[in-house]
């Protein structure tokens, strides 16, 4: 007798961004800052009404009024998720059938993909152009073309950091028949929201995240957006008690922080333009050494030198994100921000000098 892995899952292995302690992480687009003292102080006051023998509320109405309430929208259309992570997840799971085309925009976030082969489903891809920019009208063929059931991307986009603008996402979403799933995780940092136009179409899904702008990467806390119909979809499909009691009590509270998010979404911004100011102009050191424009809380950068300069800023103790021709950093506090500037200055200079 013997029992084998099946061929979708035999050679997978379990995701680990990055190994070792690192004192500055800009490695995975969280907000630098955690919550203030007062605000932990409500969050301990609360927890303790935690009845912890009982389920949570499947549906957590608080949270969701609490979102809804955070970015003026209707809390009809919400639902709480473990994550947008567990969203992906469960729209490819749900919302497409074994065998039918996923379109992906590459290059975006690897989840989408990840999981489409995990559903079985039959992932189709649309490479964007040099300058990692893609036009509704490419996107609207690739899903003509493909007979894809739903495109699902970014916007505005990990890694790239670019974005389409409303008048673009319209265009997609009322040219195709496929579900549409536009995950607004770094859309806090942008001003491009579709989450007021979401009842106007009948194939529009929009995801949110609170690990980003939210500064709640610890809760697992997304939300999923959608007409009354979607949204009925997605709460019959999830897992039941998939948020559980203690995040939902904190997400409650957090979502009505509105100044401190607005005070550390501006400093976040600040340090984000900061960077890619700093980075452009080492361009003086090197021309292989390319700045994408940026809309989120990231900059992303090509260049040869990629896994050289990440490697040296681990031994300087920073963790930024490698990806092949490509290193993603994230805008860090005020300290942070100065720090790997000037480290990725030193090594451009001593290249440059060899
Ligand atoms: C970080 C990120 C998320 C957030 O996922 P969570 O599971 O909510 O932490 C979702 N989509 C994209 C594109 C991201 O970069």
């Amino acid at each position: 007798m013997a029992y084998s892995l099946n061929q979708k899952i035999k050679d997978l292995e379990p995701y680990e961004p990055i190994s070792g302690t690192y004192k500055i992480r800009l490695d995975a687009n969280e907000s630098p800052f955690s919550y203030t003292d007062e605000i932990k102080e409500k969050i301990a006051q609360a927890v303790k009404t935690i009845d912890y023998n009982r389920y949570p509320d499947p549906l957590a109405e608080d949270l969701c009024t609490a979102f809804a309430g955070f970015y003026d929208i209707d809390k009809k259309l919400v639902t709480a998720a473990n994550g947008s992570d567990e969203l992906i997840s469960l729209v490819e799971t749900a919302f497409l059938m074994k065998g039918e085309k996923l379109l992906f925009i590459a290059p975006d976030f690897s989840m989408y993909k990840f999981y489409s082969s995990i559903c079985e489903v039959e992932c189709v891809q649309l490479n964007k152009n040099p300058e990692l920019k893609t036009s509704p009208e490419d996107v609207i063929k690739a899903v003509k073309d493909s007979g894809a059931k739903c495109v699902i991307f970014s916007n505005p986009c990990n890694p790239t950091g670019q974005g389409l603008n409303r008048e673009e996402i319209r265009k997609i979403v009322s040219s195709v028949d496929a579900l549409v799933v536009d995950d607004e995780a770094y859309m806090d940092f942008w001003d491009q929201s579709m989450l007021d136009e979401v009842e106007n179409y009948d194939n529009l899904i929009i995801f949110r995240t609170a690990s980003k702008a939210v500064s709640s990467a610890a809760l697992r806390l997304g939300f999923a957006v959608a007409n009354e119909k979607i949204t009925r979809a997605l709460k019959a499909v999830k897992s039941p008690y998939n948020v559980n009691s203690v995040s939902q009590k904190i997400g409650t509270i957090i979502f009505a922080e509105k100044e401190y998010f607005k005070k550390s979404l501006a400093s976040i911004v600040y340090n984000r333009d900061l960077l890619y100011n700093g980075l452009r102009n080492c361009g003086c050191f090197t021309d292989d050494f390319i700045v994408y424009p940026t809309v989120t809380n990231f900059v992303f950068v090509k260049t040869t030198m990629a896994l050289d300069i990440w490697k040296y800023l681990l031994s300087k103790s920073v963790a930024i994100r490698y990806m092949g021709d490509y290193i993603r950093i994230s805008a860090g506090t005020d300290e942070e921000t100065e720090f790997v500037l000037k480290e990725i200055e030193n090594y451009l200079k001593n290249i440059k000098k060899n």
